[in-house]
């Protein structure tokens, strides 16, 4: 397989985006760097400093200074900074798109659809800035009135994952920011820049220099444990795997700090019977590949119901097919790597298993020769439940499709997970969808659509998928205090 080459206009304008990244926001003078990779090329495109733990606590410090002081800002001044930042971020969605696809690999397309939802929740955190919480009531044996007040947590430590950069930076800053609490931000080391780049952004805007801290570290276990004894850390909002998760949860309980923790997933997509073919098949596919299918939310384990399946499996296997693999800044390319090699031997082992146990390898199924950790495509149906595929998050461009007879079966298979974060159904009884999606352990349930996300919804999963939920007046809430003043008043 040849992958599409690269026009030679966009790799420069990709390079500018990259020479314009201000890699050291600290300012520390810390000369220790790592390197950052381009997953289409593997070549290096940035050094970004490699910041000490003694570096990370400058950064805590500064944050909690400036979030002191932000706490006293008036939500209408920290409402219309956030506005100005929104404005910015969409100015300049070229640069940012290009420097998301050069260090994680999405097509353009979709770095561009990324910037946009990241930046909506900054206007949406604009918005939720000027509507805080709060209400009063009596006391029901008279002598007081309750008011109960929102307060900013304080200082924040907002860790990211790589898959995508910009959303899970803006969705954990923006409502900080809102509410006046200032943060330490870590991204992951295969992703820093395009952090680097919001936060300069932000400041842009108006937000003041100290207030958000970005950290660039190698040495992500040292940085957390650190950050997480300081007394100065309030609250810590986690995205990314379950099992550091729950370290950082371990963590968390000793120093008693709040926790907002967005996990792993391995969301069923359930197709009835009685669904609209044409629907389920676009929604499969988009569940699955968007992002590559690097995605928390993506259908991992595709459940179709006995009387659809063979149709079903026909529509999904060609729309699959359609997918256009290559360097996410080359035109017409809708594929773009994964993350690493890690990764990508990871589905060749598999798949390999998954066939060895008689799934049905219907697409795809290996990787290209040359640079890049590409991996094609791949449909396996008929996947045992035996197969490793079918009991792991996949995290990538590979389908797994099992068949169900009753409602009963695909709900029990459905749940037969320690995790809950998306699930999907696809039924055109909306009786039927609506009560499958009752059942289902889930904190988010696409039906008849392979899109959960959105800035007004509260993102968030059940079981190990984690705690807490982000977007949303919800995601508000985990950024603030609640606290009551107890009113004296007259006895009557
Ligand atoms: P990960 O390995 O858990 O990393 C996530 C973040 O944690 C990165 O910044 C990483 O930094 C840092 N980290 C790694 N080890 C750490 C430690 N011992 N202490 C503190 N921080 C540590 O996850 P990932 O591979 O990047 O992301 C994939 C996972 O995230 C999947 O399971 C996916 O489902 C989940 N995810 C969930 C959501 C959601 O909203 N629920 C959204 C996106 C992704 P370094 O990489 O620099 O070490």
């Amino acid at each position: 397989m040849t992958l599409r080459t690269v026009d030679q206009q966009l790799i420069e304008s990709a390079d500018a985006a990259l020479a314009s990244v201000v890699l050291d926001r600290l300012d520390l003078g810390t000369t220790a760097t790592f390197e950052v990779r381009d997953p289409a090329t593997e070549r290096v495109i940035a050094t970004p400093p490699d910041h000490s733990i003694e570096d990370a606590l400058v950064a805590l410090g500064r944050a909690d200074a400036a979030g002191k002081t932000w706490a006293r800002t008036t939500a209408r001044h920290r409402s219309d900074v956030l506005h100005r930042a929104y404005d910015l971020l969409i100015e300049q969605k070229d640069r940012l798109a290009r420097v998301i696809t050069r260090e994680m690999g999405k097509p353009l397309a979709e770095a561009y659809g990324e910037v946009q939802y990241a930046a909506d929740y900054v206007r949406w955190y604009a918005e939720e800035a000027l509507r805080p919480a709060g209400n009063f009531r009596e006391n029901p044996v008279g002598g007081s009135t309750i008011l109960t007040t929102r307060a900013p947590i304080g200082t924040t430590l907002l860790i990211t994952p790589w898959n995508f950069p910009m959303a899970m930076a803006t969705r954990k800053i923006a409502p900080a920011i809102a509410v006046g609490c200032g943060a330490v931000v870590k991204p992951a080391a295969l992703t820093p820049l395009t952090t680097l780049v919001v936060a300069e952004i932000f400041v842009e805007a108006g937000v003041p220099a100290d207030l958000v801290q970005v950290v660039t570290t190698k040495n992500s276990a040292g940085f957390s444990s650190a950050l997480m004894a300081d007394g100065r850390v309030r609250k810590v909002s986690f995205t990314g795997s379950t099992g550091i998760g729950s370290v950082l949860l371990g963590q968390a309980a000793e120093h008693v700090i709040k926790s907002s923790m967005e996990l792993g997933g391995n969301a069923p997509l359930l197709v009835f019977d009685d669904a609209d073919l044409e629907r389920a098949v676009e929604g499969a596919v988009v569940a699955k590949l968007r992002n590559g299918g690097q995605s928390c939310v993506a259908a991992n384990r595709i459940l179709v119901q006995d009387g659809i399946a063979d149709a079903f499996v026909e529509g999904f296997t060609e729309k699959m097919r359609e997918a256009v693999l290559g360097n996410g800044l080359a035109e017409g390319v809708t594929l773009g790597p994964v993350i690493d090699d890690r990764a990508v031997r990871g589905f060749e082992r598999l798949v390999a298993d998954a066939v060895e146990h008689g799934a049905d390898l219907r697409l795809g199924g290996s990787a290209p020769e040359g640079d890049g950790h590409f991996f094609e495509a791949t449909v396996l149906d008929r996947v045992p439940e035996t197969a490793e595929i079918a009991n792991t998050e996949i995290f990538g461009p590979v389908a797994s499709i099992a068949r169900f007879g009753t409602e009963e079966e695909a709900i029990e298979r459905a749940n037969g997970t320690p995790f809950g974060l998306a699930s999907y159904v696809f039924s055109e009884n909306i009786d039927r969808a609506f009560d499958v999606a009752d059942r289902l352990d889930a904190g988010m349930v696409g039906i008849n659509q392979g899109i959960v996300s959105n800035v007004a919804a509260p993102f968030g999963g059940v079981k190990a998928s984690g705690l807490g939920r982000e977007g949303s007046g919800e995601g508000l809430e985990e950024y603030q205090e609640i606290r009551f003043y107890n009113l004296a008043r007259r006895a009557r």
